[in-house]
């Protein structure tokens, strides 16, 4: 059986597209807090991390060839939580020992509405869901900090902490756009459809996950994080938010005005609704392409949520009493 698990689970890792910022984002934001970790606290954090029930299954599989294996179980604990989702149709199900850990969203839908909407769109009843990305973050943390909790949670909520660090920072994975007929919601971002640069139709929320980029091996992992710490406009001290901000809750509603202000904003871009291009009742030629403006700033933003991510996380596990 443990053998049968380790190839269904490797050929998963390989064929399953990532969620929420990338295998590339999640791991530059686990990579910028281990820079800060001292060597107790990176071994500290590697020998909890073999009490992760996935340590065999997942967090060690594909160690990359000259990478250490402790640390490279790190950088896959921040890319986790996507592993564990429930199987979509057409891929393989998964064992029950895997999703049973699939427990928190990734997200918090906090609503806004379009100014066109505003007078016709009443926010006064719309309840955001819990749990949500900030509330996992919290009760993530407090378990982490806990000494008295077992190994085998504290492990788990090491995962969960790298993760939703991440999530939460990532403007698409806070905000719902509420129109009249979708009084709940439109979730985050998937229902809007524009062409990216190169010309090909995506999602917003899919567009800003992917932003990061897409080659996930150490080396982009490396460049990336070097990239975002060497830039001295995204040092702590620059950025007025990370004094400011320091809940989840706050951080959530940063990625929120992110959202609002920028990544939806009305004046910024222009899309489709999704199952309108699906169905065909809008023409796949009409969907508007993102200007060169929208990319260099959604750019700028995302490099910046990665250095405020990476930096808070930082801030969470140089203070865990490990
Ligand atoms: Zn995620």
């Amino acid at each position: 059986m443990r053998i049968t698990t380790h190839i269904l689970l490797g050929w998963l890792l390989l064929v399953m597209p990532a969620a929420a910022w990338n295998g590339l984002g999640h791991r530059t934001v686990a990579t910028l807090a281990w820079r800060q970790m001292n060597d107790a606290q990176r071994r500290a954090a590697t020998e909890l991390l073999k009490h992760h029930p996935h340590y065999k299954v997942i967090l060690t599989v594909n160690v990359p060839d000259g990478v250490d294996q402790g640390e490279w179980a790190y950088l896959t604990a921040a890319v986790w939580p996507d592993l564990i989702k429930p199987a979509k149709a057409g891929q393989p199900a998964k064992p029950h020992s895997i999703t049973r850990y699939n427990v928190y969203p990734h997200g918090i839908n906090l609503p806004f509405v379009h100014s066109a909407d505003a007078g016709r769109v009443s926010l006064a009843d719309f309840v955001v869901p819990e749990p949500n990305a900030a509330t996992g973050l919290s009760n993530s943390i407090v378990t982490l900090k806990d000494t008295t909790a077992t190994p085998h949670d504290r492990a788990v909520s090491l995962a969960w902490v790298l993760h939703l660090m991440g999530d939460l920072h990532q403007p698409l994975h806070a905000a719902t756009l509420v129109t009249p007929k979708q009084p709940k919601g439109t979730g985050l971002g998937g229902a809007c459809t524009v062409r990216n640069e190169r010309g090909k139709p995506i999602n917003l929320h899919t567009y800003w996950d992917r932003l990061p980029g897409t080659n996930a091996g150490y080396a982009d992992i490396m460049a990336l994080a070097d990239s975002v710490a060497n830039a001295p406009e995204l040092a702590p001290s620059r950025l007025p938010e990370y004094r400011l901000n320091q809940t989840p809750a706050a951080w959530a509603r940063e990625s929120f005005d992110h959202a609002v202000q920028f990544a939806y904003a009305e004046d910024h871009v222009k899309f489709v609704d999704t199952k309108a291009v699906e169905s065909g009742s809008i023409r796949r030629s009409a969907i508007p392409t993102l200007s060169p403006e929208y990319v260099r700033e959604a750019h700028e933003i995302m490099r910046r949520r990665i250095a405020l991510a990476g930096q808070r996380l930082a801030d969470v596990l140089t203070q865990v009493a490990w």
